[in-house]
């Protein structure tokens, strides 16, 4: 999927999490649900840090062209080291590493692990990448005839912003995870959702996504995982704009109602 496509999934399965918590009496403050989603609609663009082309990629000039041309090599380096037998030889480490449920699980981890060590500046700089990328992926079109330096001053202050409110007790900064010290501890849970949902987005397209590894499917251990192929659609097709985008908008829209209490 393209990029709008994926941040919006991505928003839409936070919410979808905030409606889940709340039948499980542990309802999200709104500025959670209002800032995960965005932090979520934000990473769901990340794993394409491996791939020059990319949103990600041009989002924050040179340091991310640096970030993706490490990445890219890490990842190509990584599919070397533990291709299977049946996997095929590639020229480039583009969706592979960065595109399984480990790295997800990883890069949520550490952040999380940032956010109650790191304190305020840290928080702040999680905010302030996942909130570009929110720009950047939600509002697409516009961004992207934008300059760059106006796309990061809109990041910087709603960080900014979103820290202030969070941080007021009762307004988030302590969802699910209750315990002095553990403050911010769930800003990891939208950004592995949000890569975890941009895998799936990726896997109903005609190239599949290894989701699974290191686990070996058919003697590959980069198994592109995928429903059956009649079920797949090509990037940027009309399955993408006419039926999923539509359907994200509902579902999103549908979760955060119920997260919020309204339907009960
Ligand atoms: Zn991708």
């Amino acid at each position: 999927m393209m990029g709008p496509a994926h941040s919006l999934s991505g928003a839409a399965a936070w919410f979808a999490v905030g409606a889940v918590a709340a039948g499980l009496d542990h309802p999200m403050p709104w500025p959670t649900l209002v800032v995960g989603a965005l932090i979520s609609a934000g990473a769901a663009l990340a794993p394409d840090l491996d791939h020059h082309a990319a949103t990600i990629s041009r989002s924050f000039g040179p340091l991310s062209r640096l970030a993706c041309k490490v990445i890219d090599a890490i990842a190509h380096a990584t599919y070397n080291a533990t291709r299977g037998k049946r996997d095929p030889r590639r020229s480039g480490g583009h969706r592979t590493l960065t595109h399984t449920a480990i790295w997800a699980a990883l890069v949520g981890a550490g952040c999380s692990a940032a956010a109650v060590y790191g304190g305020r500046w840290a928080v702040l700089a999680i905010l302030f990448v996942h909130m570009v990328l929110a720009v950047e992926g939600l509002l697409w079109r516009q961004a992207r005839v934008s300059s760059d330096v106006l796309v990061w001053l809109l990041g910087a202050t709603s960080a900014w912003v979103l820290a202030d409110v969070l941080d007021d007790p009762g307004n988030g900064k302590e969802w699910l995870f209750t315990e002095h010290g553990q403050h911010y501890m769930w800003i990891g849970l939208p950004i592995v959702l949000g890569a975890i949902v941009h895998c799936i987005g990726d896997s109903i397209t005609v190239s599949g996504c290894p989701i699974l590894w290191p686990i070996p499917i058919r003697r590959k251990r980069w198994y592109p995982v995928g429903p059956p192929k009649f079920m797949r659609f090509r990037a940027g097709s009309w399955v993408e704009y006419k039926v999923l985008t539509p359907a994200f908008f509902l579902v999103g829209g549908a979760s955060a109602l119920g997260a919020l209490g309204v339907f009960s």
